[in-house]
């Protein structure tokens, strides 16, 4: 037996089936086990319905519904006599780890729909029942073990024996079909691993995540808040709004050097734009738009030329850039014409997705846009490519992945020219040494795209940059440019973000970094310590220098303890503390302490100026 420990379920023809329904010839089988992606799903289900087992003997006349597996767990559903809370969870482990212990067989049944719902109308499950009634099938499968059963297509474990590592990990209300006008539902989640070390791996990182959660350390930091009374919209505190500057400056540097021009261009825009450009149709429902005044719903513009009538904030900028484009003839020397826009974004999430800084109703992000000769394509985004090289190392991403994401069901243009704009893609990302995967079906409808994606501290993985190929909205808006043999023709245009969402960037970020953000990133880049009261002006001397050079500090001048001051400076994940009392005032040094880690040290004032400068900047 090989360390992957026993298999869980095979495949066959494709399709992961129970290890019993293996006949004694099975060409081309290939056995599952927990440690793959299929095979820890299988696990999970199974573990779900080790819970419901567990928890129906444990609390009778509570009734199963259903229980799917989610990332990186699952769920069940319960319909309990009084709700769960997270006391009952180490009660219901206990006992599924004497069910599994007890190593029952897990036996698949089928039987007529007809006589599935017999079976379970006597036994009072009326969600089965209701479940049963829905389905078309005339044949169902039941999962049975150690005498308790569920309706399931499988597969599953062969016996509850496999499953060793699992957790319950919260609860939570919710409405039968999530419907709240239907029952409130007990839900219990939890998750399961082929391994202790894996399933204990797992819990290390969902404590990290909790502790390292944007909204708490935006608090702790004083970096933004949130008020119900603008939903999803941030308000930066001024040292978020110092991490914000930093990445648009930092984003500009890139700019410069690679050739894209800035523009800012309006907020609002009539809605002829947006039925233009396709977003009416199918964006409108993520769009804050003025009272049409036809509605009757709200008057809002009682002026005689109605001008207030019929508007949209924008979601994206990419509309109005057309306008910048088709302002002047354009000929080939004008190609490829990049500008790029840190203009605000508005979308109407709606509420129950919006989450902190990565789910937000306004944004702004790196955004531009390329408009460019087809054959041009391939150095273009060859050059965006080699733009973005640098960045995500620079802010503490050690690794990024990427891949190219092909022709959807529903796509503008013929299969063979989506071919081959992928393949310019791929061979672009090959040519600048980047291994890449395809991303099947996954292009936006009107062509394919590069994605970046960036693993975190946490081992999530965020989309971030995407450069797309966009051959519909130069349509659209008739854009044209004269060839060097005279002919009109289409420029293609290509839309490109880094950071993306600055919002949603910096929550990753903090997420990332747990706060301990690159030095010239951190709002506050050193604060002065002082000891006694004696020692202020020399603290503020200090703190005055370091402002002189261009540094972020400040001063700590209160009558406090020494401790409470670093607590604090620590939490606020200040890089420099700069401690001085009397003896340092005297020699005029200070005490340096570092919040990564290191003893503090003494040293002379200008050579902490010379270790702040020593600081790495991105390139
Ligand atoms: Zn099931
Ligand atoms: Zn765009």
């Amino acid at each position: 037996m090989s360390d992957r420990g026993k298999p869980v379920a095979a495949r066959v023809d494709g399709k992961i089936v129970d290890l019993s329904r293996l006949t004694d010839h099975n060409p081309g089988v290939e056995l599952i086990y927990a440690d793959s992606p299929e095979g820890v799903e299988v696990l999970r289900h199974s573990t779900a319905h080790l819970m419901a087992q567990a928890v129906q003997s444990l609390y009778p006349g509570t009734q199963v519904t259903i229980g799917p597996v989610i990332e990186d767990g699952f769920f069940y559903d319960f319909a309990p006599p009084t709700p769960f809370t997270s006391d009952d969870l180490p009660r219901i482990e206990a006992k599924m780890k004497e069910l599994a212990k007890a190593d029952f067989r897990v036996e698949r049944v089928e039987m007529d729909r007809a006589e599935a719902i017999k079976m379970f109308e006597a036994m009072g499950e009326h969600y089965k029942v209701e479940i049963l009634n829905g389905i078309a099938d005339e044949r169902v499968s039941i999962y049975k073990q150690g005498g308790w059963m569920d309706l399931c297509r499988g597969p599953h474990v062969p016996s509850t024996g496999h499953i060793k590592a699992f957790k319950l990990t919260s609860v939570a209300g919710a409405y039968w079909r999530g419907d709240e006008r239907n029952a409130m539902l007990s839900r219990i989640y939890g998750t399961s691993f082929g391994s202790k070390d894996a399933l204990e791996e797992h819990l290390k990182l969902l404590e990290l995540a909790r502790a390292r959660d944007h909204r708490k350390l935006g608090r702790e930091m004083g970096l933004f808040l949130f008020d119900p009374i603008s939903p999803g919209a941030p308000f930066f505190l001024p040292k978020g709004a110092t991490i914000y500057n930093q990445l648009v400056e930092y984003i500009r540097r890139l700019y410069r050097r690679y050739g894209f021009d800035e523009v800012i261009t309006p907020q609002i825009y009539k809605n002829e734009l947006w039925q233009r450009s396709g977003h009416w149709d199918n964006f409108r429902e993520n769009m804050f738009l003025t009272s049409d005044g036809e509605s009757g719903k709200l008057e809002l513009d009682s002026s005689p030329e109605g001008w207030r009538q019929g508007y949209g904030v924008k979601p994206m900028n990419c509309p109005g850039h057309t306008f910048i484009y088709a302002s002047e003839k354009r000929s080939y020397r004008d190609l490829p014409l990049r500008i790029a826009d840190f203009g605000r974004l508005h979308r109407a999430e709606p509420s129950g997705t919006l989450h902190g800084l990565t789910r937000v109703r306004t944004m702004v992000q790196d955004d531009a846009h390329c408009f460019c000769a087809p054959e041009q394509i391939g150095e273009e985004i060859s050059l965006n490519i080699r733009m973005v090289r640098d960045v995500f190392p620079a802010l503490g991403f050690e690794s990024v992945e990427f891949k190219v994401a092909t022709m959807p069901e529903k796509h503008l243009g013929t299969e063979e020219e989506w071919r081959r704009n992928e393949k310019i893609l791929g061979d672009a990302l090959t040519q600048n040494g980047y291994p890449w995967e395809i991303n099947p079906g996954e292009g936006a409808f009107y062509g394919p795209k590069i994605e970046y994606y960036v693993p975190d501290a946490l081992k999530r993985k965020w989309q971030l940059a995407t450069i797309q190929l966009d051959f519909n909205m130069p349509e659209r808006f008739g854009l044209k440019y004269t060839t060097a043999a005279g002919v009109e023709a289409q420029p293609v245009m290509i839309h490109r973000a880094i950071l993306g969402s600055l919002e949603r960037f910096i929550g990753v970020l903090i997420e990332h970094t747990g706060g301990v953000l690159p030095f010239w990133l951190a709002p506050e880049q050193a604060r002065v310590l002082s000891l006694t009261e004696k020692v202020e002006t020399y603290a503020a001397e200090i703190a005055a220098l370091l402002k002189g050079a261009g540094f972020r500090a400040s001063a700590d001048l209160r009558n406090e303890k020494l401790g409470f001051k670093v607590r604090e400076a620590e939490l606020a994940k200040v890089p420099y503390m700069v401690v001085v009392g009397e003896r340092e005032a005297a020699a005029r040094t200070v005490s340096i302490r570092l919040l990564r880690g290191e003893k503090s040290r003494t040293a002379a004032l200008e050579d902490l100026l010379d270790l702040l400068k020593a600081e790495p900047l991105p390139a």
